[in-house]
């Protein structure tokens, strides 16, 4: 039986899914993040957040499935930096050069072709 193309979509979607959430365990484990998880959850517009009291790496789902495979990769790392420095670091310098140490970019491409860098990237 042919499968529909719903059920073809939601399957890729799930690939996706596992995937990014591979790739983020190995993250975790790549940089000695004990203890750490990533969990997945539908609500808001912000594609990651790193909370350091359950030591959780939330991915979002809606922003996540809907973008380019780097910008997954690029929240990932994102969030997996905000994880090995201080939590009240943001985004200065010294996390975007930890960013940059782990293989991030600081760059996200939208769907429509824009490109934004990092603050300290465009002063460059
Ligand atoms: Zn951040």
């Amino acid at each position: 039986m042919a499968e529909s193309s719903t059920d073809g979509t939601h399957n890729a979607l799930r690939v996706i899914e596992d995937l990014a959430t591979i790739y983020a365990n190995e993250q975790l484990f790549k940089h000695g993040l004990k203890g750490w998880s990533i969990a997945w959850h539908d609500q808001g517009e912000m594609a990651g957040r790193c909370s350091f009291g359950p030591k959780i790496i939330t991915l979002n789902r809606r922003v996540l499935l809907n973008t380019a495979a780097r910008n997954i990769r690029e929240t990932i790392l994102h969030e997996i930096t905000h994880a090995l420095v201080a939590p009240d670091v943001g985004h200065g310098q010294l996390w975007y050069e930890k960013l940059l140490e782990i293989g991030g970019t600081g760059i996200w491409v939208f769907n429509d072709g824009r490109v934004v860098c990092h603050p300290l990237e465009e002063g460059k």
